[in-house]
């Protein structure tokens, strides 16, 4: 791996350091990219890679990609696509009234999910347990790869060259063994310090963003209910205030103000207790945010029980819902057989994936074909493998 560059800072930073807080992340400070790259002309470090989040082929996948629902099942369910644009705007919201660098919370946001495999936790289970005998196969850990290696469309480097900052956010979570293998960017599962503060905030605003649209879906699909709700503290206090306040409402408007009291109930107690515990531990600069003992975004301790609540319910009843169930089956059949079928006969592969299979023949390149059939295999959308499937089992369906 090539030594991190330093960004150099033009003398007039574009506002790209404008009412930050000292201890937020700047391009000043960056770690940099990989390949040392000319700052942009009119854009801060973050804005350029938040624009090469936008403009990859893999985010644009994102629409037709399962977040609990099938793409296919409704046009009003959230997407990949769409749960990505809620973190950002979530995240961005926190960002902006802490001081926090929003361009990178963004840009965090938007590429958190580029590695899901098709049909959500289902088609990355499956293809976990495809791969275990190959190193295994985790989508953070492919969110990476996306921009690290797998868009190929600049002429100077392979991925989207992205800063050390928007690499540290998008990884959440590395094993021990993997963080051996990732250099710089594993040293702090190794070591067990923090990441910046962009990349904690925008973690808690995908919770926030996934448990309260999987509660609008969920009662939109039907598959849980108001007086299940009513159990859980968070939605019942929202519920009781709507309900007192606006006797008679209809319920898709009553549903809409409670999520949305929810929402705000979870970012604005955010937002305090984050305060409080940077008050109190008093980071001078990004390098005594990373360096402390524990994470200093989070919910206060009642609020944290009341997502873990929230949380628990969805678990049991949204996600184990037998539709929910039945599609997570399919999907982990077609997972399956797709790559069992690509790894018994890699001339089934599109060309370009075929070619790159023909480098590491034999038992020992067993490894790196399956690396090849999963990256494969996890850029399709939901659609896609369902056409791929038919194209290789149905015998009636032809190209
Ligand atoms: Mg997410």
């Amino acid at each position: 791996m090539s030594p991190p560059s330093t960004i150099q800072v033009p003398e007039d930073p574009l506002g790209a350091g404008a009412g930050l807080a000292p201890y937020a992340a700047s391009d000043r400070e960056s770690r940099g990219r990989r390949h040392p790259e000319p700052p942009p002309t009119y854009r801060s470090e973050f804005q350029r890679d938040r624009d090469r989040i936008i403009h990859c082929a893999a985010f644009r996948r994102l629409e037709y990609k399962t977040q609990v629902f099938v793409n296919h099942e409704g046009d009003l369910f959230r997407t990949r696509l769409t749960h990505s644009l809620e973190v950002a705007q979530i995240a961005r919201s926190i960002a902006r009234v802490m001081g926090l660098n929003e361009d990178l919370t963004e840009a965090i946001a938007l590429a958190h999910d580029l590695g899901h495999t098709p049909f959500g936790y289902a088609g990355q289970d499956a293809l976990n347990r495809c791969m275990a005998p190959y190193g295994g196969f985790e989508h953070n850990l492919q969110s990476l790869r996306v921009v690290d290696v797998l868009e190929r469309k600049y002429a100077e480097f392979p991925g989207l060259n992205l800063t050390f900052e928007t690499r540290e956010g998008i990884l959440k979570h590395c094993s021990r063994r993997d963080a051996r293998e990732l250099g710089e960017l594993g040293e702090r599962f190794l070591g067990r310090t923090q990441p910046g503060l962009e990349a904690q905030l925008t973690d808690v605003a995908d919770e926030i963003a996934y448990n309260n649209h999987d509660v609008d879906d969920g009662l939109r699909a039907e598959m849980i209910s108001i007086d299940q709700l009513r159990e859980i503290q968070l939605f019942n206090l929202q519920y009781e205030e709507v309900l007192s306040r606006y006797p008679g409402l209809d319920q898709r408007r009553v549903i809409h103000e409670v999520v949305r009291r929810m929402i705000n109930r979870l970012v604005v107690d955010l937002i305090d207790s984050s305060r409080a515990r940077i008050a109190a531990a008093a980071p001078r600069n990004i390098a005594d945010v990373r360096g402390a003992s524990t994470r200093l975004m989070g919910f206060s301790d009642e609020l944290r029980e009341q997502n873990r609540a929230l949380k628990g319910f969805l678990r049991e009843t949204l996600y184990r819902h037998y539709r929910v169930r039945r599609m997570s089956s399919k999907a982990a059949r077609v997972v399956t057989e797709l790559f069992e079928a690509f790894m018994g006969d890699p001339s089934l592969l599109p060309t370009e994936y075929r070619d790159e299979t023909r480098s590491h023949r034999g038992s020992s390149g067993d490894r790196a074909r399956a690396r090849i059939v999963a990256d494969y295999i996890a850029g399709m959308t939901d659609r896609y493998a369902i056409r791929e499937y038919d194209r290789l089992f149905d015998p009636q369906c032809v190209g």
